[in-house]
């Protein structure tokens, strides 16, 4: 699938379920943390493969053994920071993303190797992707765009975590004086 569809894929589902649920439309920043898991392999393991780091691209971050863990710091972070629901929709869209690279495969009972990777080896694939191509997608430009967006968020969390840090330990030194008061 092409990282549009994956998008859309993960972005479909999310705002029908937000509609049904809450009676309203998805935030921006549902929208734009769902889009994102949707695309994060494919923004990591492109440009990855096309520097010969891995096999092809659709192993590392599309993998499990990388992906369970990417998934369950996010949302151990969300539930430590009350949002919850942000953790969940990169996660929905994030695992979306690896069941829409093999749905045909997965649907038939078909566990391909390569989402276990590097516990398993891959057979060889030509190219970082099949959208990749002359008359499709210039995987340099994706590379290039790929390293904007991750460093950007990365920016963007580096922020965030140091604000919920000052928030916590503003808490806590809160907690001590009311502590001392009493
Ligand atoms: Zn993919």
């Amino acid at each position: 699938m092409s990282p549009l569809e994956h998008a859309l894929a993960a972005l479909i589902p999310v705002t029908i379920y937000i509609l049904l649920r809450r009676r309203r439309l998805p935030s921006k920043t549902i929208l734009s943390v769902v889009c994102f898991g949707s695309v994060f392999p494919d923004l990591v393991d492109k440009p990855v493969s096309y520097a010969n780091l891995t096999p092809w691209g659709r192993v590392f971050m599309h993998s499990l053994p990388f992906a369970i863990p990417v998934v369950l710091l996010v949302l151990v972070y969300a539930l430590m920071t009350n949002r919850l629901h942000l953790g969940a929709g990169f996660s929905v869209g994030y695992l979306l993303h690896l069941f829409g690279d093999w749905h045909t495969r997965l649907l038939n009972g078909d566990i391909p190797p390569d989402l276990f990777w590097p516990l398993t080896s891959v057979p060889t694939h030509p190219g970082p992707a099949h959208w990749w191509g002359p008359d499709n997608v210039n995987i340099i430009w994706w590379s290039i765009f790929s390293l904007t967006i991750l460093g950007i968020v990365a920016i963007r969390m580096g922020v965030d975590v140091s604000s919920q840090m000052n928030r916590s330990s503003s808490w806590d030194c809160l907690q001590i004086t009311n502590t001392d008061i009493i």
